[in-house]
């Protein structure tokens, strides 16, 4: 699965000619969908997303939404509001790129943990095997578990004084709804990972704002691999990585 291909005509003379193209954001979220998933998705047909099973999705339900509606009932489109930016911030993010999620749409790509639906395709990876961070459980849906074992593996490799803020981690599978809302976890869908809790800062602990002390190298390693980080949220929880490859490259 690649998170790096060539961007379509109409986004390159754009760019070229300096230009934000009007109406282009959602037919690009389509694209990079279909790019990501390419097994699961087929087309686009008019506003709706046809998957390679015959299903069929709404993209655009034609609903204004406040920042609040966006993250707790989402169409397919509105998961890309916010871009994702790319490189490690250098001022406090003000958006939440990739915490927007259609839950119909990850529930039919890896299941719904509420009906057991993720639990049987659970696999127990090593986690940093040189330093013995012992096991975690990601999904082999569309090998996630391959992709954070290709993680696994670099970030082993990294200087010593970086692994204290992989190990051990605070959990991958936990069929939850995120605090505070109805909506479900990227953890109950076996896609996300939290690295180790004493170096995380979250939004909902924090008094004094925005703070990160996860390394630039550890995020620059997971995003390659198709991970985005949750120290790019607004409502950040910088220690939560998560499986979205749609979010990342061009
Ligand atoms: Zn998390």
């Amino acid at each position: 699965m690649s998170v790096s291909r060539p961007r379509g005509l109409a986004q390159l003379i754009a760019a070229a000619a300096g230009l934000a193209l009007s109406g282009a954001a959602s037919a690009d979220g389509v694209d990079r969908l279909i790019r990501a998933y390419p097994d699961q998705l087929d087309r686009r047909d008019g506003n709706e997303l046809i998957w390679k099973d015959g299903a069929r999705m709404t993209i655009d339900d034609g609903v204004k939404k406040s920042r609040e509606d966006l993250l707790a009932k989402p169409d397919i489109d509105d998961m890309f509001a916010y871009p994702y930016p790319t490189g490690f911030p250098k001022t406090p993010p003000d958006a939440d790129p990739g915490r927007i999620r259609n839950e119909a749409f990850f529930k039919k790509l890896y299941g719904d943990c509420q009906a057991g639906g993720v639990t049987k395709q659970l696999v127990s990876i090593d986690w940093l095997p040189r330093h013995k961070g012992g096991r975690v459980s990601l999904t082999r849906a569309l090998g996630v578990d391959k992709r954070l074992k290709a993680v696994s593996d670099e970030l082993d490799s990294l200087p010593e004084p970086l692994i204290r803020y992989l190990i051990p981690s605070a959990g991958t599978y936990n069929c939850r709804v995120i605090a505070g809302t109805t909506q479900p976890s990227a953890h109950g869908y076996g896609i996300a990972i939290d690295l180790n809790t004493r170096f995380s800062d979250y939004w909902r602990w924090s008094k004094g704002g925005y703070r990160n002390q996860i390394p630039p190298e550890i995020v620059e390693i997971f995003e390659r691999h198709g991970f985005i980080w949750g120290g790019k949220w607004a409502h950040f929880d910088t220690m939560h990585f998560e499986f979205r490859p749609e979010l990342l490259g061009d």
